[in-house]
């Protein structure tokens, strides 16, 4: 039998093979390893060349559509995307800005959490409400957030009937707009957990709740980490935008991308194998440094997670690169093996053949917080662009590649305005944040400081679900 549709596998091994309207409920598989295509779609040269005539929601739509089943028709697709990006508060969406000749910033952060989640939470909100609506399923989302993921995924969700949703933020581990942003919605079924931890205790605390399988049964409980794959489906579409902005025919274009879970520099990658033609992606990092290690040594050792002025990307455990070693390897066994080394000694080692082969796609350079604040101060004083911390990480680490590229477009990953306090002290003004901002600073937070104890936030989601 030809399959018309794409099928999704594990990339260890031993899970059932899931169709799209299946994965997208799906956050760890039940063999612990990570969902991905059976096989990479790819457009043609014409089709992603037409693109430069085409809206974002319409690239959009030819972009996901190939990632789709027979479960969502062409109208409802359509609908879904209009629906999500109406939210949205820039007619392009995600913007490009011009800093100079072969500089630019891809801004994504125009929705309405002010961080780039909210590409993929505005849509899988949509998205999952049309699937449940049909079937009249209930479901608890239950997730971990390093501050951004957690309010987009509270909008994308804060008015979906037959959902509750659960979100873990590690406690004075997040900006305090950040915290307001999820804090601050008013609604029934939300709920944030601060975790006594850091973000990485999180991220453990909700992988051992799904782990436990009878319990994630009887909870009826979904995931949206970064590690859904449909998260890393809609963030593909931005870099076809991006290239199709640009005018690069026979030009050399590098992406560089602030990176804590790898998921947003996986859609580029993905990008990149759908058929985009991107010189390099660029893994920018803090001084939580592991990938930038990994890519440059192949050793891959977890260290503490250090707190930084770049909060979204402090982070040792980076979940979606296993989704990288699975497609550079092929081997289900070889991640496996991997994946229990780095649980029982807090480290793997790759091989000469597989850094290579990394390294013909990816580069990667780490930004100390230092810099940061040299790297804002700079861009306002020769740009008068105001950019956020984790964006300064993206062009830092940008520039600090010897490689010559025609075209370096940085990820803007952050409004400004979101660490404001960090961001404000640098360029002498704080009038870059908005008044929804400033509004919302005034209103009462509402959420609940739990242990980093997994039986106590076993027993607060079976209280609230009942
Ligand atoms: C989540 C986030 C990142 C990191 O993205 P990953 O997909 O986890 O690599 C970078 N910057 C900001 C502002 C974020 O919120």
């Amino acid at each position: 039998m030809i399959d018309k549709f794409i099928n999704y596998k594990s990339t260890r091994g031993s899970s059932p093979i899931l169709k799209f309207n299946e994965v997208i409920f799906e956050g760890l598989a039940v063999d612990g390893g990570l969902y991905v295509p059976e096989k990479w779609p790819v457009l043609t040269y014409e089709q992603i060349y037409s693109f430069k005539d085409k809206s974002y929601n319409e690239i959009a739509h030819e972009v996901i559509s190939v990632f789709l089943d027979e479960s969502i028709s062409s109208q409802d697709l359509a609908k879904i995307i209009n629906d999500s990006y109406s939210t949205f508060t820039n007619s392009e969406i995600t913007p490009l800005r011009k800093l100079d000749q072969n500089q630019f910033l891809l801004e994504l952060f125009h929705g309405p959490t002010f961080a780039f989640k909210d590409l993929a939470m505005q849509f899988i909100g949509n998205i999952m409400n049309l699937y449940l609506s049909r079937n009249k399923r209930q479901i608890n989302i239950l997730g971990a957030t390093s501050g951004d993921t957690g309010a987009a995924a509270i909008e994308g969700f804060k008015n979906v009937d037959n959902v509750n949703i659960f979100i873990l933020h590690p406690h004075n581990k997040i900006s305090k707009v950040q915290k307001k942003f999820m804090t601050t919605v008013e609604s029934e079924n939300v709920y944030n957990i601060a975790i006594k931890g850091t973000f990485d205790d999180c991220q453990n605390i909700i992988k051992t709740v799904f782990s436990d399988l009878e319990f994630k049964k009887n909870n009826n409980l979904t995931a949206i980490n970064s590690i859904n794959w449909a998260r890393i489906m809609c963030q593909t579409v931005y870099y076809f935008y991006a290239m199709s902005r640009l005018d690069a025919t026979d030009k050399s274009v590098m992406f560089s991308v602030p990176t804590g879970n790898f998921g947003d520099i996986l859609a580029g990658y993905i990008s990149f194998k759908m058929g985009l033609k991107i010189s390099r992606l660029n893994i920018a990092t803090n001084e939580n440094d592991i990938l930038t290690r990994t890519i440059n040594t192949g050793i891959h050792d977890l260290r503490d997670v250090k707190t930084t002025s770049s909060p979204s990307i402090d982070i040792q455990v980076s979940s979606n690169f296993e989704r990288l070693l699975f497609d550079m390897t092929n081997s289900a066994e070889f991640v496996k093996e991997q994946m229990s080394n780095l649980k029982s000694n807090r480290k793997y080692e790759l091989s000469k053949e597989i850094v290579k082969k990394i390294q013909n796609v990816f580069s990667s350079h780490s930004v100390s917080q230092q810099e940061v604040k040299e790297i804002i101060h700079n861009c306002f004083k020769d740009y008068n662009v105001i950019i956020d911390p984790h964006t300064a990480v993206g062009l830092g680490s940008a520039n600090k590649c010897e490689e010559r590229f025609d075209i370096k477009v940085t990820l803007a990953t952050a409004h400004p305005a979101k660490f404001n306090d960090t961001v404000s002290e640098i360029v002498g003004t704080d009038d870059f944040i908005p008044l929804k901002v400033r509004d919302m600073m005034e209103l009462d937070d509402n959420y609940v400081i739990l242990d980093n104890d997994v039986m106590m936030i076993k027993k607060f989601l079976e209280d609230k679900i009942k």
